[in-house]
């Protein structure tokens, strides 16, 4: 049973609406039956009202008719027996026993087989009707013993005969049917009580249990939808706020960004809460470096760590941004002093990263928030401008902006576009610094350094001038037109037999990084008619910071390949890894000033013998530079440094003055300190 049970429960478990639209289909089916059911049920009344009705009348009609067969034995018995005056009474009940015989015999509705026992011509009933109302007849016709016959045998027909008795059968009859009838309806009705019960369990079974499991799961599902919704929503406003936290802030430092600044200042201007404050521009002057020789991560991890101490060098109230590249932006209601104290020395500490100690530098350019004329960032520009000449000053040093810096900067921009012409019209000239030969102070070579003959600012250094062209993009146009000059200059005097020269050209980092470097060099050359042991190529140190640069290899392949011997400018300055060194196709290096100059002082004593074991080891040859006292060439010459170069063996000079000097000291020992130039 409970197995029966478990099955039923599992049949009803899989019952389920494939196609919930199509549940109308079943509404209307059912509905359908229903309507039938009703109708039938209708019609079942009707037809048990009417059979019930016709078969009592028959039964009462019936009845009545043995009654009047009665009525019409009395009224025979009556005329004949009790000598009634008339035979009236007698054709009454005989008509009427008539008329009701014809009434139920029309009556209808019987079924056949009653219709044939009682009223067809061969039934008894029927036969002993016509039998029994012609003697009836027959008595009123009849006189004398015929009429006393008659009735004896009217009595016997109706009593003896059989009419009772059959008028009896035929209420049964009727009875019976109406039995039939209401038999037969009943079990119409048992049937459709069943099919009302099968149209309820279809009901049950093919509407409500599918619709109320496709509701109840709907409504799970909405439940679920509904929970996912308010679970993708808080999501979703998470994920809003994040872009939103996003779009004003750095995504490395977490700071915020130059769009943030500038909300942030329009917001602060309009309710003027931040007049008097100090903006401050901090920039580290060594970050380019940290980025070349320890890699771009390290340079991450240097930011982030840069932003968090600025952080913690602020109040809560004052703001921080990242500006991108090495710069970050503070705007402080503390004194400028008070804040960059704190920022330089929060600085000052190496930060540790991945382990490893990284110094670093800051400079700062700053200035004291007022009512504002430009647009929000316009302070920072200005702090910009400071900043810059805080770091052309040497960096590690905080400067104040002012209308002179603003004007050093315009000159300083008004300068490159002034050096765009400057060297097209020959402005930028070569000048020559003799190199000695220490062993013997026969001149060895020239360094040509360009100057620029500026038409109204005089005579200008390359401090002067080339952090402009190096910013606005000028180097190679500029070394271009100081080695054509220069090689120009050496071959004249060449030709005039005054020299064979052998010219040092420095070659800026853009300009050996530039693809056409070779082809213009070595056309500069060819043109000039000078051989290519003639010239040397000077690179700065700073070139191999940052690992492999192919173009920079290639073009340095290519010189060595043409003959042209290549040197390490300001050696011992820079942090080029000395593997790297190693491989290139150097024929020496050149000891910067910073080396020599403390000469014979100890410790720079010990360096300047490191490097020069080190280029004996890998065979180059080593001019020093910036000699200007005897003490400092002799130290070099007894550890054996074989060139030197110098104000003390001679300053840069003009052609003209450097052609002069040649005439004096080609061939000759030159002395030091005794053929001072007074040239710049
Ligand atoms: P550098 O290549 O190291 O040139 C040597 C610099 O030291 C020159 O400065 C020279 O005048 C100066 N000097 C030489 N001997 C002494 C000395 O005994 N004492 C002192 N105090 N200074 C001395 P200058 O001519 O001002 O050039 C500065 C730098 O500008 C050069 O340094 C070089 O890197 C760069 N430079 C100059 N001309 C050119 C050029 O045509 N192209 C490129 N790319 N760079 C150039
Ligand atoms: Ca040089
Ligand atoms: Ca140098």
């Amino acid at each position: 049973m409970i197995a029966v049970f478990k099955q039923a429960g599992r049949v009803l478990a899989r019952i389920e609406l494939r196609n919930p639209e199509r549940l109308w289909v079943h509404y209307c089916v059912v509905i359908s039956a229903v309507v039938i059911l009703l109708f039938g049920s209708h019609l079942l009344d009707r037809v048990e009202a009417k059979n019930g009705h016709q078969a009592s009348e028959a039964i009462e009609m019936s009845t009545q008719q043995l009654l009047h067969a009665q009525k019409v034995v009395e009224a025979a018995t009556e005329f004949v027996v009790g000598n009634a005056a008339d035979s009236r009474q007698l054709d009454k009940a005989i008509v009427h026993f008539q008329d009701l015989h014809h009434t139920i015999a029309n009556s209808g509705d019987l079924p056949a087989a009653v219709q044939q026992r009682l009223f067809d011509g061969a039934a008894p009933l029927y036969q002993d009707i016509r039998r029994f109302t012609a003697l009836a007849g027959h008595i009123v016709q009849a006189t004398g013993p015929q009429q006393m016959e008659a009735l004896t045998h009217l009595q016997y027909q109706y009593l003896s005969g059989g009419l009772q008795q059959e008028l009896t059968s035929q209420t049964s009859l009727f009875s019976d049917q109406l039995a039939i009838d209401t038999r037969r309806i009943l079990e119409v009705r048992l049937a459709l009580f069943f099919f009302s019960a099968a149209v309820l369990m279809a009901e049950a079974f093919w509407i409500f249990l599918p619709a109320h499991r496709l509701v109840r799961s709907t409504f799970r599902k909405l439940r679920r939808q509904a929970e996912m919704l308010r679970k993708s929503r808080a999501k979703l406003e998470e994920m809003n706020a994040k872009l939103v936290h996003m779009a004003g802030h750095d995504p490395l430092t977490d700071l915020p960004n130059r769009k943030s600044l500038t909300a942030f200042i329009t917001n602060a201007m309009a309710d003027k809460s931040i007049h008097e404050s100090t903006l401050l521009l901090v920039g580290l002057d060594d970050f380019k470096t940290v980025n070349d020789t320890l890699g771009a991560d390290y340079g991450d991890a240097l930011l982030i760590a840069v932003g968090q101490a600025l952080q913690s060098c602020i109040d809560e109230e004052d703001f921080v941004a990242y500006m991108g590249n090495d710069e970050f932006v503070l705007i402080s209601a503390e004194p400028a002093k008070v804040i960059i104290a704190r920022i330089m020395a929060s600085l000052d500490q190496p930060f540790m990263i991945k382990g490893r100690r990284v110094p670093t530098k800051a400079s700062i350019g700053y200035l004291t928030l007022g009512p504002q004329t430009g647009g929000p960032l316009e302070p920072v520009a200005d702090a910009g401008v400071a900043l810059q000449s805080a770091k052309s000053a040497g960096g590690k040093t905080a400067r104040q902006f002012t209308a002179d810096l603003q004007t050093e900067q315009d000159c300083f921009q008004n300068l490159q576009i002034e050096l765009i012409d400057a060297i097209k019209n020959g402005e930028i000239e070569p000048w020559f610094q003799p190199q000695i030969q220490l062993s013997d102070g026969h001149l060895h070579g020239a360094e040509v350094l360009a100057r620029w003959r500026h038409p109204t600012r005089g005579l200008l250094s390359p401090f002067h001038f080339l952090p402009a062209a190096e910013r606005a993009g000028l180097m190679i146009d500029l070394d271009h037109a100081v080695w054509t000059a220069a090689l120009r200059y050496a071959r004249a005097w060449q030709d005039e037999g005054i020299w064979r020269p052998c010219v040092s050209l420095n070659v800026a980092p853009d300009t050996i990084a530039d693809p056409h470097f070779l082809e213009r060099f070595l056309l500069v050359l060819q043109r000039s008619g000078l051989e290519a042991d003639q010239v040397i190529v000077e690179l700065l140190e700073t070139t191999f910071i940052g690992g492999d640069d192919d173009m920079v290899s290639i073009n340095i392949d290519g010189l060595a390949e043409s003959g042209v011997a290549v040197e390490l400018d300001d050696f011992g300055t820079g942090f080029a890894s000395l593997s790297r060194l190693a491989q290139l196709p150097l024929t020496g290096v050149k000891l910067d000033r910073s080396l020599v100059s403390p000469l014979p002082d100890h410790g720079a004593d010990s360096i300047v013998r490191a490097v020069l074991a080190l280029a004996a080891e890998l065979g180059l040859l080593v001019i020093a530079e910036g000699v200007e006292e005897t003490a400092q060439a002799k130290h070099l010459d007894d550890r054996g440094c074989a060139v030197a170069q110098g104000y003390g063996f001679g300053k840069p000079m003009p052609a003209n003055e450097f052609q002069s000097w040649l005439q004096v000291n080609v061939g000759k020992a030159v002395n030091i300190n005794q053929n001072l130039v007074k040239s710049a």
